[in-house]
């Protein structure tokens, strides 16, 4: 792995757990990390096809790139897109026994206002 590829993995092992390309691109230039912002989102992709990372899709949003690797749920803020991370025990457990199906994977958004977007609101 290249140093820059590095440098990103870590910015998002040492992240909250989710970035879009636009974010990690804004880091690294606050940072003085010389990337562009088609490399940052190649790179991204590239950690997350090799299993590194993984990418949500939301729609109506850019891809955000998550640091957890493990299953979990995700939570998407309707007004700033902000990605929360919730875990549902053996979720794929529950659905599969409801369906009598072997879930083979999953993507699921649950949409809700986070806290900053309820506050502005009021
Ligand atoms: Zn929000
Ligand atoms: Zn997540």
């Amino acid at each position: 792995m290249t140093k820059l590829n590095q440098t990103i993995l870590e910015t998002l092992r040492t992240s909250e757990g989710h970035m879009t390309a636009e974010e990690m691109f804004l880091f690294c230039k606050q940072n003085n990390i010389k990337v562009s912002l088609a490399s940052t989102y190649r790179i991204l992709g590239n950690l997350a096809d090799e299993g590194y990372i993984k990418r949500l899709a939301f729609a109506g949003q850019p891809d955000v790139f998550d640091k957890t690797l493990d299953e979990h749920q995700h939570l998407v803020c309707d007004s700033c897109g902000k990605v929360k991370d919730i875990l549902i025990k053996d979720f794929k457990g529950i659905i599969e026994e409801a369906a009598n199906e072997k879930i083979t994977s999953y993507s699921l958004t649950l949409n809700y206002t986070c806290r900053s977007c309820k506050k502005q609101r009021s």
